[in-house]
């Protein structure tokens, strides 16, 4: 199917490259429009490739993001829009401190979803996709994401809400993307075992946490796009200050990957078309 038009929502410049890349690569080659809408700027992100922590980035981070963020997108094949608000941070330590004044897990529900709900009928997306209520982990930004995306998806096709911000459009499906997914470590780090090599994903799994679930039980919809892992993996790698290229992300080679797991996971989490799960396309049921 072409000329249908998805909207990924994500909290910081790189969680797009890392959460539903290689989907988003496909169904732009495949003639639809995709839009990444980034919440925040990143500006609390250390850096966190060694190679990149040199003088005179560190002193201009927000604009090496908005950089970086370009050249991923134009790697992906996908148009990219800034939300505006400043990146929350991950808070550390115990008891835990206090949220940074000003930053987007702060801002009041109403004034995110309404910045939302503007690009959302703007851009009239058939399908949008964010995180699961947990976020996917645990950065406020990243549940806020989640909170902001479902808000916006409820608001958008409502005529009476949030008049000024554009023509009414109801989006007809919302997704959670899922990336942490047990199993497909287990595959990956047991094929590298066998082959030889150190298991990237060994001590990962070790610490799984037990009340985490089996996230494969919510998949709904797995989407084949092995074709563009590369263009995944190079999207990645253009957030030069945030991935260490020699990093366990890329410990997997793309050749392995394709022959054990092809398929990116997604949650059908509201619908307003009939389909039929689980299903392998994220526009099942819609009619262009
Ligand atoms: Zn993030």
């Amino acid at each position: 199917m072409s000329g249908l038009r998805l909207m990924a929502v994500h909290a910081h410049p790189d969680d797009e490259s890392s959460k539903g890349a290689a989907t988003m690569a496909r169904y732009a080659a495949e003639g639809n429009e995709v839009l990444v809408v980034t919440l925040t700027g990143g500006e609390r992100g250390d850096i966190l490739n060694p190679a990149m922590d040199i003088p005179g980035v560190r002193e201009r981070m927000s604009d090496v993001r908005k950089e970086e963020m370009a050249a991923a997108a134009a790697i992906l094949g996908v148009r990219q829009t800034w939300l505006g608000f400043v990146d929350s941070g991950l808070p550390e330590g115990d008891p835990l401190p206090p949220l940074p004044e000003g930053c987007f897990a702060l801002v009041p529900l109403e004034e995110s979803t309404e910045a939302l709900v503007r690009v959302v009928r703007d851009f009239k997306p058939h399908v949008m996709t964010t995180y699961d209520e947990k976020g996917g982990y645990p950065h406020p930004d990243h549940i806020r994401c989640h909170e902001v995306s479902v808000a916006a998806y409820e608001a958008a096709g409502d005529p009476e809400q949030l008049p000024g911000t554009g023509e009414a459009w109801e989006v007809s499906k919302l997704y959670y993307s899922h990336g942490f997914i047990r199993q497909r470590m287990q595959l990956f780090d047991d094929e590298m075992i066998a082959a030889g090599q150190e298991g990237p994903f060994t001590e990962w799994l070790a610490q799984w946490p037990k009340d985490r679930g089996e996230i494969m039980e919510r998949v709904t919809t797995q989407v084949e796009c092995a074709d563009y892992f590369q263009q995944r993996d190079d999207a990645l790698r253009a957030h030069r200050t945030q991935i260490d290229p020699n990093g366990r992300f890329f410990a997997v080679p793309v050749d392995v990957q394709k022959k054990l797991w092809p398929t990116e996971e997604y949650e059908l989490a509201r619908t307003r078309v009939r389909t039929s799960l689980p299903e392998t396309d994220l526009f099942a049921g819609i009619e262009s």
